[in-house]
């Protein structure tokens, strides 16, 4: 395998020879032709555009310097408004009437609907019995007082006379 290598003297720069350089008056890198060399430092070169002589800068050297040029411009930190969270909407709670009727469909669970006692003022009733009205259909008795219970049904509670 034949490499074809460039000898040290084609990449050897010299006097009379153009080399990459940065121009300042063009304030670019461009061809130059070197004028001067110290060793084998290029020390003078001439603008193959503007003509002008002057001092070797390579062009990576003035890139470099560039970069370095403090760059004052900080990134203004876009403001990034921490859009704040969405109150979380008020979980609205259901209508009476809807909870009561989740609350009797719940207590009525697997109750036996045929062991339900039909409902008369005369009803003994304890809290927990299954009753059966007329008027509101199955109700769950929650509490008796004085005389009173207080059913559940579908359509809510019920105050009933009992125990008369
Ligand atoms: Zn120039």
């Amino acid at each position: 395998m034949t490499l074809h290598r460039k000898t040290a003297a084609d990449a050897r720069p010299s006097v009379g020879r153009d080399c990459d350089a940065w121009c300042s008056r063009c304030n670019m890198a461009l061809e130059h032709t070197i004028i001067a060399m110290v060793g084998l430092e290029i020390v003078r070169v001439k603008c193959n555009t503007c003509n002008s002589e002057h001092k070797y800068k390579s062009a990576r050297e003035a890139a470099l310097g560039a970069e370095r040029t403090p760059t004052t411009k900080a990134k203004s930190k876009a403001a990034t408004a921490a859009s704040a969270p969405r109150p979380r909407s008020a979980v609205s709670a259901p209508p009476p009437s809807n909870a009561s009727r989740l609350l009797w469909t719940r207590s009525m669970g697997d109750r036996d609907r045929a062991k339900a006692l039909a409902y008369t003022p005369a009803l003994v009733a304890s809290p927990g019995s299954l009753i059966d009205h007329k008027q509101f259909g199955y109700g769950i008795v929650d509490a008796v007082i004085d005389g009173k219970s207080r059913v559940l049904f579908e359509d809510g509670y019920k105050v009933l006379v009992t125990g008369r």
